[in-house]
C-alpha cells in the first residue's frame, strides 16, 4: 500500500482524535496533511505539532491568531474560516479526506472533496441525509469515492464486498437502543440532558449521543443507507441489538445474511475507510465468542421513538424533506443540549417543521442551502414558543 496522505475536517471531535490514533499506530502508511476544528484552539495546535501537519485550519476566525502564534515556529501554515477549508481539501497534496465534523456545516466541505474527485472517509452523515442525491451524482461524476465511516455503513460496506451484482433483499441496520431503551415513554417524556448523553455502548460527541436517545441517529443512517448502496427504505429494516456486538447485515435474495462483528469500537471502521481495499493490525479488543455467549435482537418500539417513523416518511417524500428533518433536528438536539425544551420536544419540533415546510421535489445545492436555513430558522421559532410555555 502506498503512502495516503489525509485531511481531517474536525479533528478534535471525537471522530477525529480517534483517527488520530489510527494514524498514530500507523505512521508509514498514513499521513496527515490537513487537520481543521471550530473552536479547540490547544487541541488542534498540540494535534498539529505531533503530526507535523501540513496545515491547519480554525474555523472560528476570533481565534486565529493564536493559532497562528503557536504554529509559526513549527513552519506549520494556517489558515481561517469554512472557505479556507474548502479550498484546502481540493489540493493535490490530499488522497483522502475524513469528514468528521458535526452537522449540516459539513456539506459545503464535503461537496468541494467531492467535486475534486477525493476519497471521502464519510463521517458526517448529514451530508448525505441533506443531499443525498446531489452529493452522490457528483461523486459519480467526479469519480469520487465515498467509503462510509459510520459503523452500520462500514459493516454493510464490508458485508457487500465481493458480491457485486447480487441481489440484496434487506439491509438490516443494527441498533443499539440507546440509553432509553427499557425506559417506558413516561419515564423518557421526563429524561434529562444528563441521562439523554450516557450511552451505554459508544463513545461519541455530543449530538450524535442525543440522536442516538431519540433514535433519530437510526432515521439518519436509514437514509445515509439508502444513498451510500442505492437501497429503497423499504429494504432497510432497524433492528434493535443491545450488545452493539453486530455492526449490521445484508441479506441476499437466496435469503442468506452476511453480519460484520467487533466490539464496539469507531476506530475499526475508521482504519478500514483509510486503508480499504487492504486491512491493517489495530490494537483494539478481539471478540472471544464463548465469553459473549449469546446475542439478543429486538423489534424497535416505534411508540417510544417516533424518529424512525420521521426519517422513512421524509425518505418517501423525497426532494428536500429529509434535509427539512436534518435541519430541525439539528436545531431541537442544540435546545435540548441548552435544557430549553424537553426529550420529546426534539421529535415534536422535527414533526411540526416537516408538516409546515416548503417542499421541493427535486431540490439543487442552492435550494438545500435555503431549505436549511428556512427550516432551523423555524425549529428556533417553535422552540422558543415552547421554551416560552405556548402552545405550537
Ligand atoms: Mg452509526
Amino acid at each position: 500500500m502506498e503512502k495516503r496522505r489525509i485531511a481531517i475536517l474536525g479533528s478534535t471531535g471525537s471522530i477525529g482524535r480517534q483517527a488520530l490514533d489510527v494514524i498514530r499506530q500507523h505512521r508509514d502508511l498514513f499521513e496527515v496533511e490537513i487537520l481543521t476544528a471550530n473552536n479547540s484552539t490547544d487541541l488542534l495546535i498540540s494535534q498539529a505539532i505531533e503530526f507535523d501537519a501540513n496545515a491547519v485550519v480554525i474555523c472560528n476566525e476570533e481565534k486565529y491568531r493564536e493559532v497562528k502564534e503557536a504554529l509559526d515556529p513549527h513552519d506549520i501554515k494556517v489558515f481561517a474560516g469554512m472557505q479556507s477549508v474548502c479550498d484546502l481539501v481540493t489540493g493535490d497534496n490530499i488522497d483522502i479526506v475524513l469528514t468528521s465534523m458535526v452537522g449540516f456545516s459539513g456539506l459545503s466541505s464535503t461537496v468541494a472533496a467531492v467535486k475534486a474527485g477525493k476519497t471521502i472517509a464519510l463521517a458526517n452523515k448529514e451530508t448525505l441525509v441533506a443531499a443525498g442525491r446531489i452529493v452522490m451524482d457528483l461523486a459519480a461524476r467526479h469519480s469520487s469515492h465515498i467509503l462510509p465511516v459510520d459503523s452500520e455503513h462500514s459493516a454493510i460496506f464490508q458485508c457487500l464486498m465481493g458480491s457485486a451484482g447480487a441481489p440484496v433483499e434487506k439491509i438490516h441496520l443494527t441498533a443499539s437502543g440507546g440509553p432509553f431503551r427499557t425506559w417506558t415513554r413516561e419515564q423518557i417524556a421526563k429524561a434529562t440532558r444528563a441521562e439523554a448523553l450516557n450511552h451505554p455502548n459508544w463513545s461519541m460527541g455530543s449530538k450524535i449521543t442525543i440522536d442516538s436517545a431519540t433514535m433519530m441517529n437510526k432515521g439518519l443512517e436509514i437514509i445515509e443507507a439508502r444513498w451510500l448502496f442505492g437501497t429503497p427504505g423499504d429494504k432497510i429494516q432497524v433492528v434493535i441489538h443491545p450488545e452493539s456486538i453486530i455492526h449490521s447485515m445484508i441479506e441476499y435474495a437466496d435469503g442468506s445474511v452476511i453480519a460484520q462483528m467487533g466490539h464496539p469500537d469507531m476506530r475499526e471502521a475508521i482504519q478500514f475507510a483509510f486503508s480499504y481495499p487492504y486491512r491493517l493490525t489495530l490494537d483494539n479488543r478481539k471478540l472471544n465468542f464463548a465469553e459473549l455467549g449469546s446475542l439478543s435482537f429486538f423489534a424497535p418500539d416505534a411508540e417510544k421513538f417516533p424518529a424512525l417513523k420521521l426519517a422513512y416518511e421524509s425518505l418517501e417524500k423525497g426532494g428536500n424533506m429529509a434535509c427539512i428533518m436534518n435541519a430541525a433536528n439539528e436545531a431541537a438536539v442544540a435546545a435540548f443540549l441548552k435544557e430549553r425544551i424537553g426529550f420529546y420536544d426534539i421529535t415534536r419540533v422535527v414533526q411540526e417543521c416537516m408538516a409546515g415546510a416548503d417542499f421541493v421535489a427535486d431540490p439543487d445545492l442552492d435550494t438545500i442551502f435555503r431549505t436549511n436555513e428556512a427550516a432551523f430558522a423555524k425549529a428556533n421559532e417553535l422552540i422558543d414558543r415552547i421554551a416560552g410555555g405556548k402552545s405550537l
